[in-house]
């Protein structure tokens, strides 16, 4: 059967370059980089020139690079750590609503320990105001933590103007970068970010790797004690090859990403268009344009669910997501659409389609051809879109 590709927001497929550095850090060069001979020192030297590579993609040093189990634990690093390094100095945290669950459950479980929480709403196009955030500052505010990119609508924040205003009054300002790594330039400095989480399985290196950038001078609390590893902020023999995979991946991403983004701009708007083009009662969700990641496409398509056409596609090869794939399973619909005030029986007919390097027009062309009529077979047995037709027609 032909398969087709279009979920890379919940995982791209590891590059051949980079999955051939790692071996060699599997099979024989498989030292542990704490330990002091021959074999220690090579692993060493890897795991640092890792480091250089992550810190060069984002505009870093590499000593403000903490690597860690993926974006997850990056998040709750950045947040934890602060909320404990700080409490004294206040118990107030600002996100916003359409946050990853690693950033969202992580500020709730704070708030059920004592932490006040003001989560901000975002417009219909999924884009925080910074007038908003400005609002919610109050003079016991410690951190204030967004999304550079949004995982299930691809809308990018205004994110510099936010850092702006929290240097202004010295609040912490975490990031997560682990939708834009890649696709659009991540630079901590014009960015004025304090924390940064990144990880390696968005960006075709391998799976349970990320980092948290931590600005010189930040103090973060670690949420894993022991060897004093990562200068002591993350204990825990490092995984050499995970971490020597994402530095390649960092590398290679510094040198496609122009490139794979102009590519991924074309092939989105002819799905996107051609979605619109050939489906009736289609909505596009997310901003259009420069605000829009460049691999994203979001549709809500009336009178059918989001999970049945998920599955029809599926049935013919083609992977894509109906909302983000940690929470796929449940019915619930996207807190991030509804965020954006799409009513429920909207949000259930969404689709998440995410493009990638290998995606050709020719699958694109697939796509359109098959989708129109999955859509058309299951609004057949749709009550509602059968009054609605027939409604029409009286
Ligand atoms: N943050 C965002 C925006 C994400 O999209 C994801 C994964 O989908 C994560 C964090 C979690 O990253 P990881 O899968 O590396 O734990």
């Amino acid at each position: 059967m032909r398969r087709v590709y279009l979920d890379h927001s919940a995982t791209t497929p590891v590059d051949p370059e980079v999955a051939s550095v790692m071996m060699t850090y599997y099979t024989e060069k498989y030292g542990n980089p704490s330990s002091v001979h021959g074999f220690g020192r090579e692993a060493k030297q890897a795991l640092e020139q890792a480091r250089t590579q992550v810190a060069e993609l984002i505009g870093a040093n590499p000593k403000e690079i903490t690597f860690t189990s993926g974006g997850t634990e990056a998040d709750n690093l950045a947040i934890l750590g602060t909320a404990e390094a700080l409490r004294t100095k206040g118990k107030h945290i600002i996100t916003s609503c359409i946050e990853h669950h690693a950033v969202l459950e992580t500020c709730e479980h704070l708030e059920k320990n004592g932490f006040d929480l003001t989560v901000i709403p975002v417009d219909e196009e999924g884009v925080i105001s910074v007038d908003a955030v400005q609002k919610a500052i109050r003079p016991d505010t410690i951190l204030i933590t967004v999304m550079h990119a949004n995982n299930e609508v691809g809308s990018i924040q205004p994110i510099a103007e936010i850092g702006k205003l929290a240097k202004e009054h010295g609040i912490v300002f975490h990031v997560d970068a682990v939708q834009s790594l890649g696709k659009i330039p991540v630079n901590v400095d014009e960015m004025n970010v304090d924390l940064l989480t990144v990880s390696s399985h968005k960006i075709y290196g391998p799976k349970g790797v990320g980092a948290l950038y931590i600005r010189k001078g930040v103090r973060i609390v670690p949420l894993v004690y022991g060897g004093g590893q990562e200068r002591k902020r993350r204990s825990g023999t490092e995984n050499t090859p995970g971490i020597i995979g994402f530095g390649k991946a960092c590398e290679l991403a510094g040198q496609r990403m122009a490139e794979d983004a102009q590519k991924q701009i074309k092939l989105r708007d002819k799905l996107m268009n051609g979605i619109l083009d050939r489906i009736e009662f289609v909505k596009v969700n997310g901003p259009l344009g420069e605000k829009r990641l460049p691999n994203n496409v979001n549709v809500s398509i009336r009178y059918v669910e989001g999970e049945s056409l998920l599955l029809s596609l599926d049935m013919l090869g083609i992977a894509a997501s109906s909302g983000s794939a940690c929470t796929s399973g449940s019915l619930d619909p996207s807190h991030v659409l509804l965020g954006m005030g799409l009513i429920h029986e909207i949000a259930h007919g969404s689709l998440r389609f995410s493009l990638g390097r290998q995606n050709t027009e020719e699958e694109i062309d697939y796509v359109l051809e098959q989708l129109p009529k999955i859509v058309e077979r299951l609004r057949m047995m749709s009550p509602l879109y059968d009054q609605v037709v027939r409604s029409n027609h009286v």
